[in-house]
């Protein structure tokens, strides 16, 4: 397993979750896993009435992150 730390570069917060190779192969690039733990870990915003719009700022708040793969 491949432990992989979203920090944000602005607050230093973390979240981490652990992969195996071919789970983190299958997302597809480091764009789209921190998409993924984003909607996974991050941002768990529940959506407003019909719209389906999620009204929260998590993403703004980790617009500026970066990803460490096994503390790298
Ligand atoms: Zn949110």
């Amino acid at each position: 397993m491949i432990e992989v730390t979203l920090i944000n570069n602005k607050t230093l917060q973390t979240v981490s979750a652990t992969y195996t190779a071919r789970e983190l192969v299958s997302q597809g690039g480091e764009d789209l896993l921190m998409e993924n733990m984003m909607e996974n870990l991050v941002c768990s915003c529940i959506p407003i009435g019909e719209t389906n719009v999620i009204e929260c700022d998590c993403w703004e708040q980790w617009e500026d992150c970066h990803l460490e793969f096994d503390g790298e």
